[in-house]
């Protein structure tokens, strides 16, 4: 199931005349200081009695049923839909006025939060998940800047994807510093096609942030220029974007190279790998990804679809050229089950919890617990190699050369 983190309240009442504001859920009993941004989190009748007894000034209900509010009451409210019942305690949210509509930006319990920052973009990549808009949309930005002081410092991990990440670099920037004085403890991810990096005034200007545990994800899917430069449909991206991660290992900067697998990478992805590791061998993380079908992949299925069991033996001699020069390397989004075994302890968990999933043959899987599973957005593919891990299989295994027959 895939949880939702969008949607339209049912109502809301006294907002002010500005477009948007960001929200923050608090347990009605909460004994933290009370910021602006703070509603209670109502989900029954007595919750919305003991908000208002607390005298909250903000009240944000999950609920179908009517809302009884006293007439004394004369806050902010939202109501939203019992779909939404997993916001909690510390989740934030970003809330249009006029439309009613909201997004949950920030879930406290979940280790997989990412900040869409932007969905414009210089690439046009063929599987591209979140397909890019020519939208004036800055406006994110100074939601992000709105959110940051409200996300648990205790946050162990926080993404930001787009589009592409550094459209707005200088205020892109701005916000990676509020991250370094906010949130010093947390991983910052920044997904980005690395390509504004090969001007140095933006690299430099990233070594000039100084948050202790930074790293840019960029993709790399080939070694070869022209197969890459199809890939993200924009002819001298492969140039721009190994220039860009050069500067950024110059100025000792982490750096982690992703390849999305798909048919037009999966099937050369052991020279890829060992292009990779002769040449960039100094970055910090390489991950061979599997495909999120969804977005441009749904479009371009036909071109892209590739079977993993039909790659698994690249794959696994891609792992192993990087693991010989000494790179970090792993595998996402792929379920055991279509690996070679020699792989599995590179393959990780790393699909977003709200949209992460397994099919019935799990159930009875020795590896469910450490498998990836699949996505569920989208138009899910699943291999032919799906079929559950148990001691019988393994024994099997040993007989024939499974999945492939
Ligand atoms: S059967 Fe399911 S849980 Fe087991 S390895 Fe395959 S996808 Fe993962």
């Amino acid at each position: 199931m895939t949880l939702p983190l969008y949607g339209t309240a049912s109502q809301s009442a006294r907002f002010s005349d500005k477009a948007r504001s960001v929200l923050r859920l608090r347990s009605i009993d909460s004994a933290a200081e009370r910021h602006v941004a703070d509603f209670a989190l109502a989900k029954t009748p007595d919750d919305i009695r003991r908000a208002t007894e607390a005298d909250w000034p903000s009240i944000l209900v999950v609920s179908d049923g009517p809302i009884d509010l006293p007439s004394t009451f004369t806050g902010r409210l939202v109501a939203v839909s019992p779909k939404y019942d997993y916001l909690a305690d510390g989740d934030v949210i970003g809330f249009d006025h006029a439309s009613r509509k909201f997004r949950t930006l920030y879930r406290r319990n979940s280790a997989h939060n990412s900040f869409l920052v932007t969905e414009r973009c210089n690439n046009y990549c063929l599987m591209c998940s979140q397909p890019p808009k020519d939208v004036d949309d800055r406006w994110i930005l100074s939601e992000i800047k709105e959110s940051l002081p409200l996300i648990d410092r205790a946050t162990r991990a926080l993404t930001f994807t787009g589009g592409e990440t550094l459209s707005d670099w200088e205020e892109f920037t701005e916000v990676l510093k509020e991250c370094r004085d906010r949130l010093p403890a947390t991983a910052i991810q920044v997904l980005t096609n690395g390509r504004a990096f090969s001007d140095s005034r933006i690299v430099d200007a990233w070594k000039d942030i100084g948050h202790p545990n930074l790293m840019a994800a960029i993709p790399v899917y080939a070694s070869v220029d022209h197969v890459h430069d199809h890939v993200v449909q924009a002819k001298g991206a492969f140039d721009e974007t190994i220039l860009g991660i050069l500067k950024l290992k110059d100025r000792g900067q982490r750096v982690e190279i992703r390849v999305v697998l798909h048919a037009l990478t999966a099937p050369i992805i052991e020279d890829t790998g060992r292009w990779l590791a002769r040449n960039l061998p100094f970055v910090d993380h390489v991950a061979l990804m599997g495909l999120e079908n969804t977005g441009f992949a749904i479009a371009n299925d036909a071109m892209l679809w590739m079977d993993p069991v039909d790659y698994g033996d690249g794959l696994a001699r891609a792992v192993d050229h990087l693991s010989a020069a000494g790179v970090n390397v792993s595998i996402y989004n792929l379920p055991k089950c279509v690996l070679p075994k020699s792989v599995w302890p590179h393959a990780l968990q790393s699909i977003s919890d709200w949209k992460n999933g397994f099919v019935e043959e799990c159930d009875r899987c020795d590896e469910k617990n450490t498998c990836s599973g699949f996505f569920t957005t989208g138009r899910p593919r699943f291999s032919r190699g799906v079929r559950a891990i148990t001691a019988q299989r393994n024994e099997l295994t040993t007989l024939a050369d499974w999945p492939r027959n």
